[in-house]
């Protein structure tokens, strides 16, 4: 096979595009499918501060590769979840690769700063450590984002037709109605968007390789309970007898369905009685799971 511009021999094949191309091709292929999900979903522009969400794996590493090529100025964010060796290796890495391209990173500690790491916290929840990790994560990022104009997240096209799948198959009305690309900013909240919904996992494992980033490849100890994970390889599978049907499902909803959930409408919010963090609730979900993870067992129990 070879590749679509060039006609050289093809490195990578994306057959829902019916193309193959070489590694140079298939860099500005990604970087091009990047700019224009920017471009039209009018995510941000270069007057922006953003901040990304950098986890160490090839998603965010790659995604600021190609945000920093595009010419966008990004700082990171880690958030370190205190999940044992898996947590330090992707520190070490978000790190290197700040360090080798002269990027800002800020580091999050949830043991130190929190008092409490993610299997702490499953422990004493009743609830699946990625369901901790998930609000915890969204609540980190969001309070990193204070004082940035934009927080960017490395969501890939498997990662949001995965999560579309199972709040379709909940029919989770109101997760549908913050389905989006982009949710604008409400007070207390920066921008939140998706640039790598239009590239495939494997697209940005590729990318990441062929650009030479050292990423993340273990995965993590506490995936077994990941929901999203089981149904992206459900997805896989339908992928495997109907190329594109991914891309079709994810941007079928954006075109054409998430207008009936209210996506793009602001939510109304009121403040966390305990942080003061923008909240639907009374007190938030993060501090709810802090007071519990934190509390003196028999407390916790009472
Ligand atoms: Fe968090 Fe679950 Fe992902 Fe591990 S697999 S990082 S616990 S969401
Ligand atoms: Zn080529
Ligand atoms: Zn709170």
């Amino acid at each position: 096979m070879n590749c679509r511009v060039c006609k050289q021999r093809a490195a990578v094949e994306v057959r829902r595009h019916h193309a193959a191309f070489c590694p140079d091709h298939f860099i500005e292929h990604v970087q091009r499918q990047v700019a224009r999900t920017i471009h039209d979903y009018r995510m941000f522009g270069s007057e922006d501060r953003l901040l990304l969400g950098v986890s160490g794996g090839k998603d965010s590493l790659a995604l600021w590769d190609i945000l920093t090529e595009l010419g966008y100025e990004v700082d990171g964010a880690y958030l370190h979840l205190g999940i044992g060796g898996y947590s330090a290796d992707s520190l070490a890495l978000a790190e290197g690769f700040a360090a080798n391209r002269n990027l800002r990173l800020s580091i999050i500690d949830l043991p130190v700063d929190y008092g409490f790491s993610i299997p702490e916290a499953a422990a004493t929840q009743g609830r699946s450590a990625c369901s901790v990790c998930g609000l915890s994560k969204r609540y980190l990022l969001n309070e990193a984002a204070t004082g940035y104009d934009v927080l960017v997240m490395g969501h890939n096209l498997d990662d949001e037709a995965a999560t579309l799948l199972g709040n379709v198959l909940k029919w989770n009305t109101e997760y549908l109605g913050r389905q989006a690309p982009v949710l604008p900013a409400v007070e207390g909240l920066a921008r939140k968007v998706k640039p790598l919904i239009r590239v495939a996992e494997r697209e940005t494992a590729a990318y990441a390789v062929l650009r030479g980033i050292e990423y993340e490849v273990e995965e993590c100890p506490l995936v077994a309970g990941n929901k999203v994970n089981r149904l992206k390889e459900r997805l896989n599978v339908l992928e495997e007898q109907s190329s594109g049907i991914k891309q079709q499902f994810l941007f079928g909803f954006l075109d054409r369905g998430a207008q009936h959930f209210g996506v793009g409408e602001k939510p109304e919010l009121g403040s966390c009685r305990s942080c003061g963090r923008p909240t639907t609730g009374d007190v938030c979900a993060f501090c709810r799971v802090r007071a519990r993870a934190t509390a003196p067992p028999e407390e916790r129990d009472s």
